[in-house]
């Protein structure tokens, strides 16, 4: 075993995989929507709980392979407690640089470097993104399914 960057990286992404953080159904969530990648047959409900303009809770279920639960996880750990708008741009940061527009730079995105080399694999970038997707149109109070095809 060595620990370089890469293989840190996916030590990250399976940890994640393997226990994902806040994975439970959120019955009195204010927003809750479905994120669909039928591609790799990706589904998850992402739950928004707020409390005025902070995102009190963060939570997800469903099912999918191990890049997009990972991702969710994080995903609920980096938006609880943020504001709507901090959440929106946190939100925008991530879609972007998976879209190969930019790099991450906030802090609090730190962990999801260890999913920037999914970029190199365009379908598994579908899985990366569903669950910030779904919180995407969450915080817009859309509720309809995202779909990613
Ligand atoms: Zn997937």
């Amino acid at each position: 075993m060595n620990d370089s960057p890469l293989n840190l990286y996916r030590k990250r992404v399976l940890e994640h995989h393997r226990e994902p953080r806040n994975r439970r159904r959120a019955v009195d969530a204010d927003r809750q929507v479905v994120g669909f990648n039928p591609l790799c047959g990706d589904k998850l409900t992402v739950y928004i709980t707020l409390n005025e303009d902070e995102l009190a809770d963060v939570a997800f279920e469903g099912t999918g392979c191990a890049i997009s639960i990972a991702s969710a996880s994080m995903m609920t750990e980096v938006l609880a407690g943020a504001d709507a708008e901090t959440a929106r741009q946190l939100v925008t940061e991530v879609e972007k640089m998976f879209a190969g527009n930019g790099e991450l730079t906030d802090p609090r995105l730190e962990e999801l470097k260890s999913l920037g080399s999914v970029k190199q694999y365009p379908s598994r970038i579908k899985c990366a993104t569903l669950a910030w997707r779904a919180a995407a149109n969450a915080l817009q109070d859309k509720s309809e399914q995202v779909t990613t095809e």
